[in-house]
């Protein structure tokens, strides 16, 4: 019964690592579901080239990694910008079909309570009710937060915080964060009659929400924007990892365009207000869809500045990166790693991405955490850690998860999922002596 593990070693030595880690198109996962969308709804992943101005796939790809983002998608004004994000999704919840295949395209209409959901017109409106009925409160958030998520895009949201004035261990939910904020209804009064939002629902091309769904809207995408250094200073904390007593590094691992894109060197200066008098953090974000931007500089060799946080990027799979990296100390060994949405049950092999990872991660001990859009996605990932035999030490939902619904643009009447939603910690192997038997195990695992 016992399965000889699988060590990390062999896979070290039986790939020798390029000297150019590139990536190549099978790791994209998000190609998968760019193209998958059209399995739901056909030709939309056409929509949103053509919206984009772009070709193919390959050429999104590219502007996504900012090699020519600077054309700025033949956007002319705001109104055309967000009339081309709206356009996206244009289409029957109903039927699926697009506005080009109606005789009159601009009839399609739109569900009048949540402003989110279309239709080819009232029959399918009527028939499509008794399932959206389900959504379209969460639907009318949806609609709202994509539009004022162009906030965070101009800079305004999130609104600047302050050192802690609790500690960690008092912190425990948004509300708890949101009450140590100082001045929190005037940040966001500031917000509500700031420049953009001004510009925003004067071209939106949809009514102005109350204003006090706009507050929430704002603070939902607040939780969006934190969710990410906050699940960093969630684990630090679940793992005793001690940033005071000297400095530490976070990698984050399979990082993708979604946490790369726009990112800015700021983005994660929240874990240093978490832990004020830090000894300096360093964040790496590691993977081959890491976008190009000002996050790309090398990981830190010395360390890294006190008291602040420092983000660096490097584009290739995790163990490359530990082959070529840190095994010649060009890099730091990691405190602790980060995957956000890893995405396992997505893959189509695990081996071909994940695994190495994974066996890396458990082999040399690292304290890891891992989220998950939802708790199907949560277990799929114990039973491989488990598969793998890896100790887990707690897992669940997450108290720290966006607050931002994120709906399934091809799909409007599912539920939408939030980032970070669940979570789970691991570290090393089961059982500390690798000679354990199975009965030995289940003794320590009951115990
Ligand atoms: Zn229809
Ligand atoms: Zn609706």
């Amino acid at each position: 019964m016992s399965q000889k593990k699988k060590s990390t070693k062999s896979i070290h030595r039986q790939q020798k690592p390029p000297s150019v880690p590139a990536a190549t198109g099978s790791y994209y996962t998000d190609s998968l579901g760019f193209m998958s969308m059209d399995s739901n709804v056909p030709g939309l992943s056409n929509v949103i080239l053509e919206k984009l101005n772009m070709k193919s796939y390959e050429e999104y790809r590219s502007a996504v990694n900012g090699n020519n983002f600077t054309t700025n998608f033949g956007i002319r004004t705001y109104y055309d910008m967000f009339q081309k994000m709206e356009d996206t999704y244009k289409f029957c919840a109903q039927c699926k079909k697009l506005p080009s295949l109606l005789l009159d395209p601009r009839s399609m209409r739109r569900c009048k309570r949540c402003q989110n959901v279309y239709y080819c017109g009232s029959e399918c409106q009527r028939e499509n009710w008794s399932s959206h009925k389900k959504f379209c409160r969460k639907l009318k958030l949806a609609a709202i937060d994509r539009l004022v998520e162009w906030l965070v895009f101009t800079g305004d949201i999130p609104f600047p915080t302050k050192p802690w004035i609790k500690p960690c261990s008092e912190v425990k939910n948004w509300e708890d964060w949101f009450s140590m904020q100082e001045g929190l209804e005037e940040k966001l009064d500031s917000l509500m009659t700031c420049r953009y939002m001004g510009i925003l629902w004067s071209n939106a091309g949809k009514p102005r929400p109350e204003d006090i769904e706009l507050r929430e809207s704002i603070k939902r995408l607040t939780t969006d924007f934190f969710t990410r250094p906050m699940t960093i200073g969630f684990a630090i904390n679940a793992f005793n990892v001690d940033p005071y007593a000297k400095p530490m590094t976070v990698h984050v691992i399979g990082a993708s365009h979604t946490e790369t894109l726009n990112i800015r060197v700021t983005d994660y200066d929240e874990l240093a207000k978490m832990f004020p008098g830090n000894q300096g953090i360093e964040v790496v974000m590691v993977g081959p869809e890491v976008v190009n931007g000002p996050v790309m500089r090398p990981p830190l060799v010395a360390y890294g500045p006190r008291g602040r946080v420092y983000v660096s990027g490097y584009k290739g799979l995790y163990h490359v990166f530990w082959e070529t990296l840190i095994e010649s100390q060009q890099a730091a060994r990691p405190d602790l790693v980060v995957g956000f949405h890893p995405g396992f049950h997505a893959s189509q092999g695990l081996a071909e991405g994940w695994l190495p990872t994974l066996l890396l991660l458990r082999d040399f001990n690292i304290p890891s955490v891992f989220t998950m859009y939802s708790e199907h996605e949560m277990k799929y990932s114990l039973q491989i850690l488990a598969e793998l035999e890896t100790q887990v030490f707690s897992f669940g939902p997450f108290p720290f998860a966006s607050l931002k619904p994120e709906q399934v643009q091809t799909d409007p009447n599912k539920t939408p999922v939030s980032s970070n939603a669940f979570h789970l910690l691991f570290r090393g192997t089961i059982g500390a002596d690798s000679e354990t038997d199975m009965a030995g195990l289940e003794e320590t695992d009951s115990g």
